[in-house]
């Protein structure tokens, strides 16, 4: 199906991009009026995604994280978060609640359930040595009630 509207953006994997990449998702979705509780759901979503490119995929690199958002008709959204870092090997194991490849106790490998939860669909497609992306999908249907 075709979007009604779109945005792409990439910027550095530096954690102080973080806050920027959300807001800028949830600049963009704006016009559909989503309530806070969505809105919430959805920055809180594509954190956990930013954050992943970022720690996992790049690791003590740098690279570019990569954003495409898709406005459907019937208010329905598709966020896609790239990157062309190091890539999961094993997709299942990575997205089961507390699977987490952190071994210094600072992470909770909850990203994948959250993201799971505050969504409507998850879609994660990665190779090994090329890069991961998650597709993150929700409709809207509040109209900011
Ligand atoms: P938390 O998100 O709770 O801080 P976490 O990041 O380890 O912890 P998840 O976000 O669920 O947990 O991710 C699970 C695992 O999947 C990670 O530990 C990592 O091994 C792998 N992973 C996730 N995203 C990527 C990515 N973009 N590139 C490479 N590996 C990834
Ligand atoms: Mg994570």
């Amino acid at each position: 199906m075709k979007p009604i509207n779109e945005m792409k953006m990439s910027f550095e994997s530096r954690s102080c991009n973080e806050s920027f990449a959300r807001s800028a998702v949830a600049a963009f979705i704006a016009v559909l009026d989503p309530n806070v509780e969505e809105l919430s759901d959805i920055k809180t979503a594509v954190s956990e995604a930013v954050t992943n490119c970022i720690v996992h995929g790049y690791k003590e690199n740098i690279g570019k994280v990569y954003i495409h958002v898709k406005i459907f008709e019937g208010a329905r959204i598709s966020i896609c978060i790239k990157d062309k870092g190091c890539g999961i090997p094993d997709i299942k194991k990575a997205m089961e609640p507390l699977y987490t490849t952190c071994e210094t106790g600072e992470r909770a490998g909850l990203g994948f359930s959250i993201m799971e939860s505050f969504m409507d669909n998850l879609k994660v497609r990665s190779k090994p040595g090329k890069g991961t992306s998650v597709t993150l999908e929700k409709s809207i249907v509040s109209k900011g009630k």
